[in-house]
């Protein structure tokens, strides 16, 4: 349970929360503003006249695929990247580390996900459940426990998904970026899931191991304070 550096995504889970929580409700409110002045009204009568269980599978694939999109942006643009390895310096996979985000990178990928939704004008309802079995998730696929989905597996984010994503080891470097539905990663060519379970997970790039330290890392990386072949030269290798 007290693995290392557990107190510091306690920060995370009670203080990043709140800053994440105030930059996403900030940020959305103000593009659903003028999203709100070009969409016909409507079209929110027609979405939500549906049923709240097949808005809330709808929800799920469209904010699903927003948050594919952003996670593999957030791997695959090196300015993004120096974000997201916060998030990939876990180097013991448990619920608590779930937590260990940086506001950007959550800020953003949260919009990407769940600005499409609100743009369409699902109800609150369907939201709702989306967002539960969301954190719910969240939580499950970060864990440390084997627990097998069998067939599910390729229609629910499962443990054995997830961990893959966080795998340091080559061959699962730019896999999973599915928060949900691992059928995404399969039809994108993203998918990798083999039986047994990572031997390594975590990253090779320097990050440091505080919360202060981890909010100024990406800053400092881009701001040009740790040159680019100082990392390369001290990791012997450096993620996109
Ligand atoms: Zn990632």
């Amino acid at each position: 349970m007290l693995r290392k550096h557990w107190l510091n995504d306690v920060i995370y889970l009670f203080f990043n929360g709140i800053l994440i929580k105030l930059g996403f409700v900030a940020l959305v409110g103000a593009m659903m503003f003028a999203i709100r002045l070009v969409i016909p009204e409507g079209m929110f009568a027609v979405v939500q006249a549906q049923p709240i269980w097949l808005q809330a599978i709808e929800v799920t694939l469209v904010a699903d695929i927003g948050f594919y999109l952003a996670h593999r942006a957030f791997h695959s643009v090196p300015f993004l990247w120096k974000f997201h390895s916060v998030h990939h310096s876990i180097e013991e996979m448990d619920w608590l580390a779930a937590h260990r985000v940086h506001p950007v990178d959550q800020i953003a990928t949260m919009t990407a996900s769940m600005l499409p939704v609100y743009a369409l004008g699902f109800s609150g309802s369907a939201i709702a459940i989306y967002a539960f079995i969301y954190q719910a998730q969240s939580l499950l696929i970060h864990s440390n426990t084997r627990i097998r989905f069998g067939p599910l597996k390729w229609v629910l984010a499962s443990p054995q998904f997830h961990h893959w994503h966080h795998a340091n080891e080559r061959q699962a470097y730019d896999k999973n970026f599915a928060g949900q539905l691992p059928f995404i990663d399969a039809l994108a060519g993203t998918l990798y899931m083999p039986e047994r379970m990572p031997r390594v997970y975590g990253t090779d790039d320097p990050v440091p191991p505080l919360y202060h330290q981890q909010l100024a890392y990406p800053l400092k990386q881009i701001a040009g304070r740790v040159p680019a072949a100082e990392v390369s030269a001290q990791t012997g290798d450096s993620r996109p």
